[in-house]
């Protein structure tokens, strides 16, 4: 049998297509994304220095084997070693003419930063030498030199780096001199020296002067860096699967710090804050690879290396280019140019902002790279929910900026506004935010993978350097968090837990905002506001979506201007607006009690009678706004009790009562207070006689309609009343009048005749006729399993998936999510939160099953959904399978809703098509 392959030179990606059955997605799986694109570039003909990766399955092996390597891995590497030896003439730990490489991470998903990387690898006492004399600088060959001693330290032996950059910044210090380029061979070489004793000092070793036993411990530590905690972390947060396993890729060195024609520098080729075309990059002259992405130096604008390498940069241009062609794809690069000649080092697809997703996803389809279709399943639902999230308010922000509470600008680099408490490290801001509550904004001078924890919990980052694709950029701009980055005039002083601008200070716990949309950073506090969803290349996006998808999108609303905005927003109909919500207004919530304590069946409908121009005039507004479009008005539905106060607080201000009347000075006021203890008494009793073990399970919904047919009544008299007076003023209304918590059809059968009744009797007053239908929540599964009777005498169905998840699970949804069901997450028992996303197996059964059985009944019956998980993009895709006719969500979520239904119809269309 055929030895297992374990390792392939960037020239075999061909072999690697064959292994994987041709899936460029299991090619990246085999290889990581970094080899799978460098493999892919050299295949293209793009100049890629030689090298070869060791697949992710070495490293799963690795990991499962206890830390050894498989059998034949080590050799195959070495062989491969040979292979780039022969290609590039140069040998490892040759005196004269060494060969170095680097050691990198590279998982299916990108990862920025969260695995480790070891460049330079072959340097030693003798091969520095041998460089220096090869390139005639002896100041660049010890520079590389200190850089694989600190890099090695710390990434395979955990030498923390601070030590490294103590003796950095003392050497600059002592030379007088502000950046690394001005010191001199001398200065190198003294450093390498001390680099060697804080390694041996902090190991017990000598540095490893054998190349092979340095490439052998570097990729052993790559793979370990799989399951280290940064990486675990990041991939609980994005959600990626942690037996992927990482690749490690073996690359030629290439140096773009040998001298004033060398540079090295990373780039997206359009805009990721934006989303605009344009090649946007940093770079630096005579720097190597992690200057520019540390952020440690001030880098410079793509733009000037056109001007300071024009060759390179024009070649660089059309190789780039070509890749977004290639990959029709966003593309962020890294590039090297040694001594004249680019090499490239990484493609990947960029990173991107939710605008910017929006953006490129619809430029990309109008250039023609990619379809409308495609565009549609690029945006995800989670990306347009970030519209929906909250911006500065612009008249307080031009306020504060009168105030002078502007207190510097930085780039803005992923957008939104966020206020928050000034946190100066990542463990601060995680038990800021877990364990008190606190809203944080975490400020570092720059961000390492070591703090994406802290960057997780804040609300906002901000850091005085890095730039645009700096690792705070990419981490923010992935989590939607806003962040500010480059504050050159911020000046952190983490010792003494505060920050200036000049003379501004501001103390770690001091509240700042910072609009990740602008660049701005306050001082304070600035309200925000929710932002309109105008943003033209999203309208465009969310109009493609409609055109794919089958599911109506609906919203769930109670008042005009709620329904108004859903509207805007792109809603189809009400689907659900709960009537009880305009009972609890000031000025009702009196007649409401008073009808619920009335004993007299007059004194009810006296009180009926006063709610009625309020809930007729709430349902005219309700009418008007959504003019010709379906509104669904759902009948009372909690217990009386709530209208009430609570039992606790009537006795206490009994007790409250009685005290003051014991202490009373004169006759009036006894009087007044014996009043007040009776009438409070008598509402005691009331709350007495109406409570319940169970109310959940109690008089509500349904049986409150007949219990009180002149609920009922009231209600829908208010329902046609409204509709004939919009109808009047020519709004073309569709009121659709819907029974909650059936559970039997006689129920309904019985509310049915009142609502006939009253419709009939309304319509008739005012000489019109009004089309509307009559339905009822599914919301107890007794309803489900007879949804054939109750299908009888309803016209439409909507699942309220919030009572039908607490009634299957027989769990309560006021409670369990602050209780036991956190555990059941944690542990496994239950893998999404039941009432956030509909559980397929078993209240989804029940779906099916009423959808099916009402539909035997009445093949078009309407059969929606307006339980929370309406918005729900995973809870989408479930209805868009059984077959509703439409979602209804907060008004919020519609955009997303769209979004979501859409993308449930195109990937059920692919499906079908098996692609
Ligand atoms: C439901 O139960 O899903 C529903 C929409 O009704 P409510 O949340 O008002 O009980
Ligand atoms: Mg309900």
């Amino acid at each position: 049998m055929a030895e297992k392959k374990w390792v392939y030179l960037f020239e075999e990606v061909e072999q690697v297509q064959n292994y994987v059955c041709g899936e460029w997605e299991n090619v990246r799986g085999l290889l990581g994304g970094k080899g799978a694109n460098l493999a892919e570039m050299a295949r293209l003909g793009i100049p890629v220095p030689p090298g070869f990766t060791v697949t992710t399955e070495a490293c799963n092996a690795y990991l499962a084997g206890g830390g050894t390597l498989p059998d034949g891995m080590w050799e195959q590497e070495i062989a491969a070693l040979h292979k780039i030896e022969s290609a590039t003439g140069k040998k490892f730990g040759d005196g004269k003419n060494p060969l170095l490489v680097s050691c990198r991470s590279g998982a299916r998903y990108s990862m920025p930063g969260m695995m480790d990387t070891v460049l330079n690898i072959g340097l030693n006492d003798n091969t520095a030498k041998g460089m220096a004399a090869l390139t005639g600088d002896e100041r660049f060959a010890y520079d590389a030199y200190r850089r694989l001693i600190q890099m090695f330290g710390t990434v395979v032996m955990g030498v923390p780096d601070d030590v490294y950059e103590d003796v950095l910044t003392a050497a600059r210090k002592k030379a007088g001199i502000t950046t690394d380029s001005d010191l001199s061979a001398k200065h190198w070489r003294v450093i390498t020296r001390e680099f060697k004793d804080i390694y041996r000092h902090h190991t017990h070793h000598e540095f490893p002067t054998d190349p092979v036993e340095q490439l052998k411990l570097a990729t052993e530590a790559v793979f370990k860096s799989w399951n280290g905690k940064r990486a675990i972390d990041y991939r609980k947060a994005a959600g990626i699967p942690h037996d992927l396993g990482t690749a490690v890729s073996i690359v030629t060195m290439v140096f773009g710090n040998m001298g004033a024609d060398s540079a090295t520098g990373v780039a997206m080729t359009r805009n990721g804050s934006n989303g605009e075309k344009q090649l946007e990059g940093d770079y630096l002259t005579n720097a190597q690879g992690e200057d520019v992405v540390a952020g440690i130096r001030l880098t410079k604008d793509l733009n000037e290396l056109q001007a300071e390498m024009p060759a390179a940069y024009a070649e660089f241009e059309k190789i780039v280019q070509k890749l977004e062609r290639h990959y029709r794809e966003m593309q962020d690069v890294e590039f090297t140019i040694e001594q004249g000649k680019l090499w490239m080092l990484q493609t990947r697809d960029g990173k991107r902002t939710a605008q910017a997703a929006v953006r490129i996803a619809i430029d990309m389809a109008e250039e023609g790279l990619i379809s409308q279709e495609e565009a549609v399943l690029r945006v995800s639902p989670e990306q347009v929910d970030f519209f929906m999230h909250p911006q500065f308010d612009l008249e307080a922000t031009r306020n504060a900026r009168n105030q002078g509470s502007l207190l510097a600008s930085g780039l803005n680099v992923s957008p939104g506004a966020a206020c928050g408490m000034v946190a100066f490290d990542a463990d601060l801001a995680e038990s800021w935010t877990k364990k008190n509550g606190k809203s944080v904004i975490m400020v570092r001078p720059e961000t390492k993978p070591d703090d994406v924890h802290g960057m997780l919990a804040a609300c906002g980052i901000l850091t005085s350097r890095g730039g645009r694709t700096s690792h705070a950029a990419l981490v923010a701009r992935q989590f939607g968090k806003p962040a500010v980055v480059g504050v050159s005039s911020l000046n952190i002083d983490i010792g003494k837990r505060r920050m200036n601008v000049e003379e501004t200070v501001v103390q770690e716990g001091e509240w700042i905002s910072i609009d990740g949309t602008t660049g701005e950073v306050f001082l304070g506090q600035i309200a925000t506001t929710v932002p309109d969803i105008k943003d033209p290349w999203l309208l465009k996006l969310l109009g493609w979506a409609d055109k794919f998808r089958r599911l109506g999108v609906w919203a769930n609303a109670d008042y005009p201007r709620d329904a108004a905005r859903a509207r805007e927003y792109g809603a189809e109909g009400i689907g659900l607006c709960r009537t009880e919500h305009m009972f609890f207004e000031a000025e009702r919530l009196p007649i409401v009690q008073k009808m619920i304590m009335s004993d007299r069946r007059l004194d009810q409908i006296e009180a009926l009678d006063a709610l009625l121009p309020f809930q007729r005039e709430d349902f005219a507004g309700l009418f008007r706004a959504m003019d010709g479009l379906p509104v669904i008005i759902r009948l009372i539905d909690p217990p009386l009790h709530e209208f009430l106060p609570s039992h606790v607080n009537l006795l206490h201000d009994l007790a409250d009562l009685k005290i003051r009347l014991k202490h009373a000075a004169t006759l009036s006021d006894i009087d007044e207070l014996l009043l007040e203890v009776q009438t409070k008494e008598r509402i005691l009793r009331r709350v007495e006689s109406l409570q319940e073990t169970n109310p959940m399970l109690g008089m509500r919904g349904v049986r409150l309609g007949i219990h009180i047919p002149e609920l009922t009544t009231m209600q829908v008299r208010a329902i046609f009343e409204a509709a004939c007076e919009v109808a009047k003023e020519g709004v073309d209304v569709h009121p659709e009048v819907m029974i909650p918590l059936t559970s039997h059809v006689n129920e309904l059968e019985i509310q049915r005749e009142i609502l006939e009744g009253e419709a009939r009797k309304v319509m008739d007053e005012k000489g019109m006729v009004i089309d509307y239908k009559f339905g009822t929540m599914i919301e107890i599964p007794r309803a489900a399993l007879t949804a054939d009777q109750i299908a009888r005498q309803a016209e439409f169905f909507s699942f309220g998936t919030n009572d039908l998840t607490q009634t299957t699970f027989g769990i309560s949804r006021d409670d369990a999510e602050a209780g036991f069901l956190i555990e059941y997450m944690e542990r496994g028992i239950l893998h999404d939160n039941p009432f956030a996303t509909i559980d397929q197996d078993g209240v989804g059964a029940l779906m099916a099953i009423a959808v099916q059985k009402g539909r035997s009944v009445k093949p078009d019956l309407e059969c929606g959904i307006c339980g929370e998980h309406g918005g729900d993009p995973k809870s989408i895709r479930v209805c868009h399978e059984l077959g509703l006719t439409y979602v209804s969500c907060s008004p919020f979520r519609v955009p997303i809703a769209r979004l979501a239904a859409s993308h449930a119809a195109l990937e059920a269309k692919r499906r079908k098509k098996g692609e």
